[in-house]
């Protein structure tokens, strides 16, 4: 499939590389994590049942020939991003675990009270905890900015509210609810004007656009393997290397450290000082492969075909008189929505009886639920193998929950 795909502008047809997918269902909670094509799944049995040994410490050939496979894929990972380097990635359990680390390392460091953080009324949870229990911890405040009217963040509300108090601003580069997508490089733009460095939680952007963290200009890119049709349990944190060698270790292990005496600890450059204990070796081999799949059919085609999914259902689904929908018209491979009268989670129920899986819920997104004043929504995400005939089969089931609740 993906050899001959560059010039190729047709609606992709990959269904037959996932073979998790069956017939004639409908997946469509890509948002909460891709399905795996059969290029990752080979690398991940390879991995454990042909070429598996620990890195970093064996001196025989196949560990040495791991450690060069498992910084192979940080090398990608760092060439999918647009980072300057390999050492500017650090390999992390996922964006929740990137985050962290962001703020248990270059937050205590960095941060002191009376520090301002700057976060958005759209955040994913993994973007709001974290810095909420760094505020706790050394007396930070933090900003929340607006929304628009269809549920972008409001970066004419952002200008007006930052001041040089504010250190760190913390966004979404598309919303995991709506697929709204951010203006990566205005953000930046703002946030430096004031000092602040930005953090651009990548998860949904990966997968369904180009990014390229020098272009943007941004401090800290962080993102998820799973939802990028890797494995689960891997995912990267890049920061620029002067960040990331002025931040302190996160946690201590082994792997971590340049020399250990009882004495005095000292510790490894980055990119392996946050990297303590053994790594999932074999995660990073998927998600190696995962970027090549993603690479070799190319994310424009990939944006293309989910935005022409996302059009073909926002149409057919606001022509539905009690349906709501949320988010821009632009949204990137998601679609929020509302049924009048119903609660989303019989919506999905209802759904699943015809072979389609949506989300229903808060999307682990409370604050944007209460500021739309909804409990939860309906959610509908896309991915590279969904096709139109998902999309009739989400506004079929759609119209079916008006009959049932009519
Ligand atoms: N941010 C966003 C925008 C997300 O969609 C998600 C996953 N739903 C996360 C962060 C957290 O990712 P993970 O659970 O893989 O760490």
């Amino acid at each position: 499939t993906t050899d001959t795909a560059t010039t190729d502008t047709r609606a992709l047809d990959l269904l037959a590389d996932f073979p998790a997918i069956p017939e004639g269902w409908a997946y469509l909670d890509t948002a909460a994590t891709a399905q795996k094509p059969q290029a990752v799944i080979d690398a991940i049995a390879r991995g454990y049942g042909e070429t598996y040994a620990t890195v970093h410490r064996g001196v025989y050939q196949r560990s040495a020939d791991m450690t060069l496979a498992y910084e192979a894929a940080r090398a990608r990972t760092a060439k999918f991003l647009g980072a300057e380097s390999a050492d500017e990635i650090v390999f992390v359990r996922g964006a929740t675990e990137a985050i962290n680390l962001v703020a248990d390392s270059w937050g205590v460091s960095q941060l002191k009270a009376g520090d301002r953080i700057l976060l958005s009324a759209l955040e994913h949870h993994a973007n709001i905890v974290p810095w909420q229990m760094l505020a706790e911890r050394i007396g930070l405040a933090i900003d929340v900015v607006p929304m628009t009217d269809d549920q972008a963040i409001d970066l004419d509300a952002m200008a007006a509210m930052l001041t040089d108090r504010h250190k760190l601003v913390a966004l979404a580069h598309i919303s995991n609810v709506t697929g709204a997508v951010l203006d990566a490089k205005r953000a930046t733009e703002l946030a430096h004007g004031v000092g602040a460095k930005l953090l651009l939680d990548g998860c949904q952007a990966v997968p369904r656009i180009a990014v390229d963290v020098q272009e943007i200009g941004c401090d800290f890119y962080a993102f998820s393997g799973h939802k990028l049709y890797g494995p689960t349990g891997i995912g990267a944190l890049w920061a620029r290397k002067e960040i990331l060698d002025a931040m302190p270790p996160w946690q201590g292990g082994g792997s971590m450290i340049d020399r250990v005496t009882f004495e005095k600890t000292t510790y490894a450059p980055a990119p392996g000082r946050f990297e303590a204990g053994t790594p999932h070796i074999v995660g990073a081999l998927g998600l190696h492969a995962a970027i090549d799949y993603v690479d070799g059919i190319g994310l424009d085609r990939i944006h293309a075909h989910e935005a022409a999914l996302v059009a073909q259902a926002r149409e057919k689904l606001s022509a539905i008189n009690s349906v709501r929908l949320f988010g821009p018209a632009d949204s990137a491979g998601i679609v929020s929505f509302a049924v009048e009268g119903v609660h989303p989670h019989d919506v999905a129920t209802i759904l699943d009886e015809g072979q389609v899986a949506i989300r229903a819920g808060h999307h682990c997104a409370q604050p944007m639920m209460d500021a739309l004043g909804v409990p939860a929504t309906a959610r509908a995400s896309f991915g590279a193998y969904n096709n139109a005939r998902d999309v009739a089969a989400l506004v079929a089931g759609v119209e079916r929950v008006t009959r049932i609740f009519g």
